[in-house]
């Protein structure tokens, strides 16, 4: 059962993969994507490190356990895999899979709103692009984090930012990326594009001149 529904989810991460590339927000092959195949014991598949998000293979993908160990020996995961192992631990079921994408606009926008600790997306339309979201009134508050080297304390600081926000359904590390998350990979990959779309709309909005 697990090895089947690892091979479907490996299936659309490596669809994701090819997706999110091409719209230039896994530059230089960075990034990572994720999804749990299992819950009980947790299994997550997972990105190697180094390998070129936009042209993964199966070989590319690394089946760890909750502490982030490879089950079954092989490649190295992710650095990052600490990260993707917070958000779904403290999201549950709302995190079957994560993405992480390191486009220009997040890149930008996460400076600017370091200081407030949060970016506010609000009044667009295509906040409905995400779960649970049925009006453009809608406030999305995406948390923003100091970026760090060191993924461990990383993680734990991601794990009490999302608990404090059980709603999220993205996050922002400064200077660095976006991660999202949903049930599925489909789902995460559709609240990642929703999230970065509005970022390249806000930042670009915040480059008009005053009205
Ligand atoms: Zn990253």
């Amino acid at each position: 059962m697990l090895a089947a529904t690892a091979a479907a989810a490996a299936r659309r991460l490596i669809e994701a993969g090819r997706a999110l590339a091409a719209r230039g927000w896994l530059p230089a092959g960075s990034g990572n994507l994720s999804a749990v195949v299992g819950r009980d014991p947790l299994r997550l598949l997972v990105s190697r490190s180094g390998a070129d998000k936009g042209h993964l293979t199966d070989e590319d993908l690394v089946l760890v356990d909750g502490e982030g160990r490879p089950v079954d020996g092989g490649a190295r995961p992710s650095d990052e895999t600490a990260l993707h192992l917070a958000v779904v631990a403290t999201h549950g079921a709302r995190a079957g899979a994560v993405l992480h994408t390191h486009s220009v606009w997040a890149t930008l926008l996460s400076d600017l709103a370091a200081p407030d600790g949060e970016l506010v997306l609000e009044g667009y339309e295509l906040l409905k692009g995400l779960a649970g979201v049925t009006t453009h009134g809608h406030a999305e508050r995406v948390p923003v984090l100091e970026n760090s080297q060191d993924y461990a304390a990383l993680g734990a600081r991601v794990a009490a930012a999302l608990a404090a926000r059980p709603q999220a359904h993205g996050l922002l590390l400064r200077r660095h990326g976006l991660y999202a998350w949903g049930q599925v990979v489909d789902a995460a990959r559709r609240h990642l594009e929703a999230l970065e779309t509005l970022f390249e709309v806000e930042g670009r909005r915040r480059q008009l001149p005053a009205r």
